[in-house]
């Protein structure tokens, strides 16, 4: 595929998900609950976590909030690939979704989807947009582990 079709690409899941998110909404309950900012672009997010009743497994995710389509598309990818995912696997994925970013790694397979955005990494001034969601759901799982709650994290 050349560089442009593939550009291509990454605009069309992102625009997609934009417009027809997935996973738009509260948990049912909500067990965790985080507040996400990003200044440099406006994005903010609320995203809510069910838990499993045992295994530190995370059961739904579901996100609100508003913000530019990079931003609202990274946060519906992001819980498709969390659904049964315990705390750990989801902290791993946090890190492996910002060395993506980086551009120094990428997603197996079974997360080929997570992959599309790292063609925002082209875009430095967008990758915190994409890097939000991720830095939100590291402080939501991160509060339940002991460390003190923030109202709002900021990834400035
Ligand atoms: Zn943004």
């Amino acid at each position: 595929m050349s560089l442009d079709n593939l550009r291509d690409l990454y605009q069309q899941v992102i625009l997609e998900r934009y417009k027809k998110p997935r996973n738009k909404g509260k948990t049912n309950p909500v067990d965790r609950y985080q507040k996400g900012h990003n200044p440099s672009c406006g994005d903010t997010i609320e995203l809510t976590l069910k838990m499993a009743a045992e295994g530190n497994r995370i059961e739904d995710v579901k996100f609100e909030g508003e913000g530019c389509a990079i931003s609202m598309a990274s946060a519906d990818l992001m819980a498709d690939a969390l659904r049964g995912r315990t705390v750990d696997e989801a902290l791993e994925m946090v890190q492996k979704f910002q060395a993506m970013m980086r551009g120094e790694v990428e997603f197996p397979s079974e997360f080929r989807k997570l992959n599309v955005m790292q063609g925002v990494a082209q875009f430095p001034v967008r990758i915190k947009c994409a890097n939000l969601s991720w830095h939100t759901l590291k402080a939501a799982l991160e509060a339940a582990q002991g460390s003190e709650p923030i109202d709002v994290v900021s990834n400035e």
